[in-house]
């Protein structure tokens, strides 16, 4: 039966393509080449993905409407036989999942050129044109002033004394924990793109590169649970 022979001479050739080898269990293979997609995996120390889900929609927006729920995800199965469960190749990604639907599992295949940034491949968005709330009120005496006094004593000591100083002031007037505090060095930090008001930074401008990269997710998902 011609038919037969050549409907397994083309699966082999589409497993040899993602270099697949079969296992103990026969999974069918499942086009979603349609669909704008992204993975959420989780990785061991080799950058091995060993679990978490394949997200996909037919539209970008419907992929990036958290709430809405209008995109489907399927977990990744971990078949135990096999090596490994995402098969990437320059154009085409084929993975394992487990549809949690009536038991199908699936060989889905996905088109690179559809894939949807992650955390993994994260770039910040420019936020240069932002001017950081603290930035706002410069006035050139004060700047002069402190400029001098930090040239003199350090400019972070300048920072733990007006902390102490408006600590004690805040004391007074039964207003405890109402100074600001300094933070960590502006090179581990990221401007945090917002206008002032905001539960992020608490107006200071600045966030700590991975509470910056939850923030962008978090404002691309809209995730309630983190406004
Ligand atoms: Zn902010």
């Amino acid at each position: 039966m011609k038919q037969l022979d050549d409907y397994f001479k083309l699966q082999k050739e589409i497993f040899d393509y993602f270099g697949y080898v079969e296992d103990w269990v026969a999974i069918p293979i499942d086009d979603a080449r349609d669909y704008v997609w992204t993975l959420d995996a989780e990785y061991d120390d080799n950058g091995k993905v060993i679990g978490g889900e394949v997200r996909f929609a037919e539209t970008l927006k419907e992929l990036e409407n958290w709430e809405a729920g209008k995109y489907y995800s399927n977990e990744i199965y971990t078949q135990r036989f096999l090596p490994k469960w995402v098969y990437t190749t320059n154009d085409y990604t084929m993975i394992c999942v487990d549809t949690h639907t009536d038991g199908n599992k699936f060989l889905q295949i996905f088109d690179n050129s559809k894939k949807v940034d992650t955390e993994d491949n994260y770039v910040p968005p420019d936020y240069s044109q932002y001017v950081t709330p603290t930035m706002m009120n410069l006035n050139d005496s004060e700047h002069k002033l402190v400029a001098t006094l930090g040239n003199e004593m350090g400019f972070g000591r300048i920072m733990q004394l007006a902390r102490e100083c408006w600590a004690e002031e805040l004391a007074k007037q039964g207003f405890e924990g109402g100074e600001f505090q300094y933070g960590p060095c502006v090179a581990l930090t990221t401007e945090c793109g917002c206008s002032g008001s905001c539960d992020w930074c608490c107006g200071s401008g600045w966030l700590t590169i991975h509470v910056k990269k939850l923030k962008d997710q978090s404002e691309r998902h809209k995730i309630k649970n983190y406004d």
